[in-house]
């Protein structure tokens, strides 16, 4: 019997590239992340801070959750690999101030948060022939949400591409929240009526948003006639086959550290 213990926040990019998933959290190759991965971190370290303070009581003014941001930016707690990025950390800074004070100002006050980056129980998943999958960890960089249909799942995303014609972009993310709505509801017994993204977008426009609530749990578990992404998930750990897909946008020497041996990107 085998049992693979997985962070529950790096489910969501096994089903991008399984095979640069498998090299980063499997066998421990990786390689440094660039400004704009470190602009995000510091985004969501500065909202975290800001929801955490409301929700305990002891709200932070938008200078202090500026604060976290810029601290959180300017020293980061893992290597950063300045050249990966055109931007600079002046540029970045500039950024995500304005995306702090939008979402502090323009999002945050109409969300009835529940809990912010929630500790979640264990979710063991059996893939056969002995093997389990123990996914752990907390909702990382996601909030509970009341809605008035009941409890959502509200992941916020930084990034270039998060919103696109003026919508903020689910494509692609059920993987991720799927399995956030699973481990909350068995974390606190209360099912979710769906998930949705809030979209922070890190360009100079720096526009943000929040989409519809969609139900991410539905693609994890699958349907009467159609396999969930967790049977998917099963058949890999099983044999030991993560496939590769050059096509990932993140298919390249700057985000992938297999690339060097990997020959599929050809
Ligand atoms: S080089 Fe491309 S195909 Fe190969 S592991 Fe990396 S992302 Fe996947």
């Amino acid at each position: 019997m085998s049992e693979f213990k997985v962070r529950a926040s790096s489910w969501g990019s096994l089903f991008d590239c399984s095979m640069r998933w498998e090299g980063e959290h499997m066998l421990g190759i990786r390689k440094p992340a660039g400004l704009r991965a470190q602009l995000g971190t510091a985004i969501h370290a500065g909202t975290a801070a800001f929801d955490s303070g409301r929700l305990a009581g002891a709200p932070i003014t938008l200078d202090e959750a500026a604060g976290v941001f810029v601290d959180t930016l300017r020293n980061p707690e893992h290597d950063v690999d300045y050249s990966q990025d055109d931007l600079t950390v002046n540029e970045a800074e500039k950024i995500g101030l304005v995306l702090g004070v939008k979402y502090c100002t323009e999002i945050a006050p109409k969300m009835d948060y529940l809990s912010v980056e929630m500790p979640l129980e264990p979710l063991v998943i059996d893939c056969g022939n002995g093997i389990f999958v123990k996914l752990t960890g907390t909702m990382d960089r996601a909030r509970v949400v009341r809605s008035a249909g009941g409890k959502v799942i509200n992941d916020l995303k930084t990034g270039s591409r998060v919103i696109a014609k003026g919508a903020v972009v689910i494509q692609g993310r059920s993987a991720q929240l799927g399995t956030y709505q699973i481990m909350s509801e068995q974390t606190d017994g209360e099912e979710t009526v769906g998930a949705q993204i809030t979209g922070l977008q890190t360009t100079s426009t720096a526009a943000v948003g929040v989409s519809r609530v969609f139900d991410a749990k539905r693609v994890m578990l699958g349907t009467e006639d159609k396999p969930g992404l967790i049977q998917f998930a099963a058949v890999m750990f099983k044999t030991g086959l993560f496939p590769p897909n050059p096509q990932s946008q993140l298919c390249s020497p700057k985000y992938c550290a297999r690339w060097a041996t990997c020959m599929y990107h050809e």
